[in-house]
C-alpha cells in the first residue's frame, strides 16, 4: 500500500506524543525530528522537509499548543494541515473553457508512467461531466500507442481521431480541432508521444504542438513509483514547454510518498488527478486533505 512506512512511522511518532500529557519545547523539537527522519525516508525532497518541519514547528511551540489541554492532538493536526498545504490545499479541477469553445487538454509524459491509459482514464472523467470528449493520437513512433488508446478509447465510448503515423504531430493536432468543430466535440485530449528519458527532440515536438493549437491545459502524467525522479522530470517539462498540473500514477502501489508530497511544493503545480490501478475507472480527483489524513492513519 502506498505510504504504508511513511504512516507507520508518523503513527509511532504521535503514539508518544498523545501519552505524554503536557509537551515540553523538547518533546516537541525530539518528535519533529522523527518526522523529518520519516519524511526523508519516503524520498520527500530534502528543502520541502526542511521548510515544512520549520513551519510546524514554528506554529507548534507557539503558546496555544503548549498550554492547551492536548497539546499533542494539537501538534498531530497542525502537521496534518501542513501536510495538506504542501500538497496544495485546494481541489484542482479541469479548467473548461466557457460556452462552446473547444477545451484542448495537452496529456505529456515520459514513456511507461502510463500517460496513454491515463489519457482513456481522463476522457472516461470528462464524459461523466456531460462533456463531449474526442481523443487524439499524436504519438506517431509508437503504432502500439495508437492502437491502445483506439482500444481503450472504444471502452470508454469515446472516439479517437487519428491520421496514422505519417504526420506531423503538430498537424494531427490542428486537425483533430477542425474535426471537432465539425463534429460538436467540445474536449479534445491530445495523447503526444513520451520518450524513455527527456530528449530535446521530444521536448521541440512538444512545444510545437502546443503552439499549433490553443491548449488549455497541459497536463504532465508521472509515475509516483518513481520518487523525486518524478519531480525533477515535473521541473523539466514545466521549464521547456510549461505545464498547468500532474496526474500521479500507480498510487495504488507501494509508493513512499515522495512524489506526491514534494511535487506541489517544488514546482508549484497541483496533482489534479490520480491513477489507482490499470483499469479505466481507476482515476481518482486528487484531495490534499484526504491523502493527508491517509498518510497519518
Ligand atoms: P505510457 O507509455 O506512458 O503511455 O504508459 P501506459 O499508459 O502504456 O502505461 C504503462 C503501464 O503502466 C501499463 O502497464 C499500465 O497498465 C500501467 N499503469 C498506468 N497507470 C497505472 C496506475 O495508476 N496504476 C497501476 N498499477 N498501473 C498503471
Amino acid at each position: 500500500m502506498a505510504f504504508e512506512s511513511l504512516s507507520d512511522k508518523l503513527q509511532n511518532v504521535f503514539k508518544n506524543l498523545r501519552g505524554k500529557g503536557r509537551l515540553s519545547e523538547e518533546d516537541v523539537k525530539a518528535a519533529l525530528k522523527e518526522v523529518k527522519m520519516a519524511l526523508l525516508e519516503a524520498d520527500v525532497n530534502f528543502k520541502v522537509v526542511k521548510n515544512f518541519v520549520k513551519t510546524v514547528q514554528e506554529r507548534a511551540i507557539g503558546a496555544d499548543v503548549m498550554n492547551g489541554l492536548n497539546p499533542g492532538q494539537m501538534v498531530i493536526k497542525i502537521v496534518n494541515e501542513e501536510l495538506t498545504n504542501l500538497m496544495g490545499s485546494e481541489t484542482t479541477e479541469i479548467a473548461y473553457r466557457p460556452g462552446q469553445q473547444i477545451t484542448v487538454i495537452m496529456m505529456v509524459g515520459l514513456q511507461g508512467a502510463g500517460k496513454t491509459t491515463t489519457t482513456a482514464k481522463l476522457a472516461g472523467h470528462v464524459k461523466k461531466k456531460g462533456k463531449k470528449p474526442l481523443l487524439v493520437a499524436c504519438d506517431v513512433y509508437r503504432p502500439a500507442a495508437i492502437t491502445q488508446l483506439q482500444i481503450n478509447g472504444e471502452k470508454q465510448g469515446v472516439p479517437v481521431f487519428s491520421m496514422g503515423d505519417k504526420n506531423k504531430p503538430a498537424d494531427i493536432a490542428k486537425a483533430s480541432i477542425e474535426h471537432a468543430k465539425k463534429n460538436g466535440f467540445n474536449v479534445v485530449i491530445l495523447d503526444t508521444a513520451g520518450r524513455l528519458h527527456i530528449d530535446e527532440g521530444m521536448m521541440d515536438e512538444l512545444v510545437e504542438i502546443k503552439e499549433s493549437v490553443d491548449v488549455a491545459q497541459t497536463l504532465l502524467v508521472v509515475d509516483a513509483m518513481t520518487g523525486q525522479d518524478a519531480v525533477n522530470v515535473a521541473g523539466t517539462f514545466d521549464e521547456k514547454i510549461g505545464i498547468d498540473g500532474v496526474v500521479l500514477t500507480k498510487l495504488d502501489g507501494d509508493t513512499r510518498g515522495g512524489a506526491a508530497l514534494s511535487i506541489r511544493a517544488v514546482t508549484g503545480k497541483p496533482i489534479l488527478f490520480c491513477g489507482m490501478g490499470e483499469k479505466l475507472d481507476d482515476l481518482e480527483q486528487f484531495y490534499p486533505d484526504r491523502m493527508a489524513s491517509r498518510i497519518l492513519g
